[in-house]
């Protein structure tokens, strides 16, 4: 998702002005001096895994619309990247899950996402509960590492890399 940008100060509504800060060239409020910092959005994302199978989503939105991903979304203010990313797979998949271990950090590309990758054993009892949530996904399912389709981000055949490696 490129990042927002301003025309008029978010606090005061003066118009913002460019002025090199810290070494780069930022937007600048003369009015109340807000200056305006563009950071990477936090997503997390699970890794689910049962009967070495992984869970996949079918994206129902663009950007990637029809391909797969995991479980994940952007983190909500006030909550930890844990119960964001225990939180998606409920509202994505209808499921609880309990996170075993993290996988990795990744990030870093201009306009782009951190990802914070973890990995979770979907237990037996709830397999059943296994609902896809229309508005994001028209689909969900298992695949074998050795059957798995196109994955909507590169991030995620890094992830899967990185996480077949910790698994061995
Ligand atoms: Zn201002």
């Amino acid at each position: 998702m490129p990042h927002l940008t301003f025309t008029y100060c978010p606090l005061c509504a003066t118009a913002l002005i460019e002025k090199e800060i810290h070494t780069i060239r930022r937007l600048f409020c003369p009015g109340c001096q807000y200056i305006h910092y563009p950071q990477p959005k936090l997503v997390a994302l699970v890794v689910i895994e049962h009967e070495e199978k992984l869970l996949l989503l079918k994206r129902n939105i663009e950007p990637a619309r029809g391909l797969w991903n995991f479980c994940g979304g952007y983190i909500e203010l006030g909550e930890t990247v844990q119960e964001a990313v225990i939180r998606e797979a409920k509202e994505e998949a209808n499921i609880d899950i309990q996170l075993d271990r993290l996988i990795g950090i990744y990030g870093g590309e201009e306009g782009s996402n951190v990802v914070a990758a973890f990995h979770a054993q979907l237990l037996s009892d709830q397999v059943s509960h296994l609902a896809v949530q229309p508005e994001e996904a028209s689909e969900l399912a298992f695949f074998a590492w050795e059957e798995l389709p196109t994955l909507a981000f590169p991030v995620h055949y890094q992830i899967l890399r990185d996480w077949k490696a910790i698994k061995l």
